[in-house]
């Protein structure tokens, strides 16, 4: 591995690498790192590099740190409502059982009149 960013491979380039770094505006500093600020790849210096990599590192860890949570709500709303309809369902079977007796007390009823009319 070269030394990428100092010794005899900059003295090559333009300046020795050397030339204002377009984030914090420092002349005379070597802008030899390359990173993609809004999209577009800007060489900017070694500080602004590692305040942006510190700042992506963050961001990453944040975006996870977001999905993981995100993650547990979906859960436990995917939880809540499973509980609310087993619930409902048994409410309903309740209320189906109680709507069955009723008709069967109805159909009794009706044949204890009918067996009533018929002794008249
Ligand atoms: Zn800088």
């Amino acid at each position: 591995m070269s030394k990428a960013h100092r010794g005899s491979g900059i003295r090559e380039q333009v300046k020795s690498g050397r030339g204002t770094c377009p984030v914090c505006k420092k002349t005379g500093i070597k802008v030899l790192y390359e990173r993609e600020i809004d999209g577009t790849k800007t060489q900017i210096c070694k500080r602004c590099n590692a305040t942006l990599h510190r700042k992506q590192l963050n961001e990453k860890q944040a975006e996870k740190q977001a999905q993981k949570q995100a993650e547990q709500q979906k859960e436990k709303k995917a939880e809540q409502p499973a509980e609310k309809k087993v619930e409902k369902k048994e409410e309903q079977q309740a209320e189906e059982q109680a709507e069955k007796k009723t008709e069967e007390k109805a159909e009794r009823k009706e044949k204890e009149q009918e067996k009533e009319k018929d002794q008249e």
